[in-house]
């Protein structure tokens, strides 16, 4: 009797022909989540999955064949899933999916549930072999977050994912997949989902440049550059990086951005060594860069054959990593302090700015965000912490370089702090490093 019961209850919950849980256990799921999500401010994601034409598959192998490819389906869905995440059948052919996880933005949500999806349906499309013939499936989802406002509820977030799934395949939505309840969420996961796919390919498809922006001392003279990636798109043309570092920088891509233009620097520092003066060459370096295990040993292979060049190259970090475990940050500049490695702060004054970590960490160099330099010649406020900058800089020994100087209006207000070093659209915007190396000494042989 008592197997009887436990066999009972397993139906209840579950369909009897995957073995998956069933509406009723994912309406429970989304009810719990719901519960949790309204705690806090954080998002879950859900998703409804259909197989596109499935009913023609029905009437042309029959049923039999129908029910084992529901069967290989299934198992091919739970394979991409997390064991946190519930895969339910709804009914036919009907799947739904409600992820373990919770986000703490709609963005990231989005982001998450748009890899899923892809994975899911690359999971379906796999050819399948069964009764004597090779199918080709395809996967129609929809997706929605939740919750979507105060006192959602289970079915709500269930009718949404549906409504997205209905509009999956329609010319409408430009004959696409994967569709978001959200339309305009949508749109731009997909644009960001493709920038990243084109990323990955962008490094080993040679679409990467270095652009290098000339640096110069009070008297115009150029000290160096600072190397800006660009992305030479096919399609889109040069993408600057205000469009794909931040992409790049959710992920691991960053760290593969950062080792290419690493690598290009060293090469271009090598190949000015004969240049007189030779010049100087900051690099920015992200905080996952800069976090990664292997960083230091990196640099220092990537330096080993070039002992000259590092003395002339400055890292440029961002006050956020700095804070970041202070301890580590400092052993790891001191590493590659010794190789003549210098380290300069970028954007300072937009981050958390503390005097502390300033006076403990081997520092070279400030960069005065732009956003001050571009203000200072007309709002107070902005000129005095320009002045505030220098001084403490001065106190500190650390060199001073403002950002942003687009006019002589800025340069002339310059004048009143004549050891900072300038860089901007006045001396120069970011051009091809070779076209650089051109204007800046015809006699060097880089
Ligand atoms: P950033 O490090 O603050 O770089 C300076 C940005 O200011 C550059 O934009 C430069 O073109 C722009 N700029 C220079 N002079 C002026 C001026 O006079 N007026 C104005 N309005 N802007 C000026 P860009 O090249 O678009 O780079 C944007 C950001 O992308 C950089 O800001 C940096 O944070 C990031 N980035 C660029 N290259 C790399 C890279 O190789 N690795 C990493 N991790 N980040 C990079
Ligand atoms: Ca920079
Ligand atoms: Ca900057």
């Amino acid at each position: 009797i008592r197997q009887v019961q436990e066999r009972m209850d397993y139906l209840t919950w579950h369909d009897a022909l995957t073995g998956l849980p069933n509406r009723l256990l994912l309406t429970d799921r989304l009810r719990q989540t719901l519960k949790l999500g309204q705690c806090d401010t954080r998002v879950a994601v859900a998703m409804v999955l259909d197989i596109e034409r499935f009913g023609a598959l029905n009437e042309a192998l029959g049923a039999q064949v129908a029910d084992a490819v529901l069967g290989v389906v299934a198992s091919r869905l739970r394979r991409q899933l997390c064991t946190g995440d519930t895969l339910a059948r709804l009914d036919g052919d009907e799947f739904a999916v409600v992820l373990a996880g919770v986000y703490d933005s709609r963005e990231s949500a989005a982001h998450h549930a748009r890899r899923v999806a892809g994975q899911l349906g690359a999971a379906v499309a796999e050819p399948l072999e069964i009764a004597g013939s090779v199918l080709r499936l395809g996967l129609g989802i929809g997706i929605t977050l939740f919750p979507k406002y105060e006192n959602d509820e289970a079915g709500e977030v269930l009718r949404r994912a549906q409504t997205a799934r209905h509009r999956a395949g329609d010319p409408e939505t430009g004959g696409q997949s994967i569709v978001f309840f959200d339309e305009r969420m949508g749109e731009s996961v997909e644009h960001r989902f493709r920038l990243e796919q084109e990323l990955h390919h962008a490094i080993n498809a040679g679409e990467l440049r270095v652009y290098l922006q000339s640096q110069v001392d009070q008297d115009g003279r150029i000290t160096g550059a600072e190397a800006l990636l660009r992305w030479q798109h096919p399609q889109r043309g040069l993408v600057p990086p205000g469009e794909f570092i931040p992409i790049a920088e959710c992920t691991e891509l960053i760290v593969q951005l950062d080792r290419w233009v690493l690598g290009e620097v060293v090469a271009l520092l090598a190949r000015s060594a004969g240049c007189r003066p030779a010049p100087t060459l900051s690099v920015n370096v992200s905080p996952r860069m800069f976090a990664s295990p292997g960083f230091v040993d990196e640099l220092r292979t990537l330096l080993a054959p070039h002992p000259d060049s590092a003395r002339r190259l400055v890292i440029e970090l961002t006050e956020g990593v700095l804070v970041h475990d202070p301890e580590v940050v400092a052993e790891r500049m001191a590493a590659l302090g010794a190789l003549g490695v210098r380290f300069s702060i970028d954007d300072f004054g937009t981050g958390y700015s503390s005097l502390t970590y300033l006076k403990r960490l081997p520092l070279h160099e400030l960069k005065i965000d732009r956003s001050f330099i571009l203000e200072a010649p007309h709002d107070a406020d902005d000129a005095a912490l320009v002045g505030l900058i220098v001084s403490v800089a001065g106190h500190l020994r650390l060199e001073v370089v403002a950002e942003g100087v687009e006019t002589a209006v800025h340069a002339d207000w310059l004048r009143s702090h004549p050891g900072v070093r300038r860089q901007g659209y006045l001396y120069g915007r970011p051009v091809p490093a070779g076209d650089w190396f051109g204007d800046y000494a015809s006699g060097c042989d880089a």
